[in-house]
């Protein structure tokens, strides 16, 4: 998926979130996102990427991509629950030293998990448990198509309608 489309997801996913109070297993009941826990969010939306390339992540930090391009390609082990379970865990670690709030690690899970699901709508696919089983979650949209642009681009209306509806006057 292009990153536009992983943030027009992400975008509507925050938005359901923010305004539904969601209890999830190990976490708890998620608080609205302050700001420190948005940006782990988004940085979980995109890190997946780094793998790719020519990603967004990829040009902005060119030695975490050289590394993670040794062990490898795209959508292998980086697009996997367990590596993002993995990094969720050493973010947590280091929030509790600091003796920051774990949910913020909670809201970088989130959103390394929508880009995973997001990314698993396309015929390429996720293997979503990797390394441990290569089963393969795939869908129907093709990155770049026609398809995609236009669903991406409902996706980002939809969000759009429900903070116009829960944040402003105008519905
Ligand atoms: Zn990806």
């Amino acid at each position: 998926m292009m990153l536009r489309s992983h943030l027009s997801f992400g975008l509507l996913a925050y938005i359901i979130l923010f305004v539904n109070a969601v209890t999830l297993p190990f976490l708890g009941t998620l608080n609205q996102p302050g700001l420190l826990a948005t940006v782990f969010y988004l940085i979980g939306l995109i890190t997946p990427d780094i793998d790719s390339p020519n990603s967004f992540i990829s040009r902005k930090v060119r030695a975490a991509h050289t590394i993670t391009n040794i062990f490898s390609r795209h959508r292998g082990f980086v697009h996997s629950i367990f590596t993002g379970a993995l990094l969720t865990l050493g973010i947590g670690f280091l929030l509790s030293l600091k003796e920051y709030d774990l949910a913020i690690a909670g809201w970088f899970f989130i959103g390394y998990l929508i880009h995973l699901l997001t990314d698993a709508m396309t015929p390429h696919g996720v293997k979503l448990f990797a390394p441990l089983s290569p089963y393969t979650l795939r869908g129907p949209i093709r990155t770049g198509s026609t398809h995609e642009k236009v669903i991406s681009l409902i996706v980002y209306s939809a969000a759009l309608l429900i903070i116009a509806k829960n944040f402003t006057n105008l519905l």
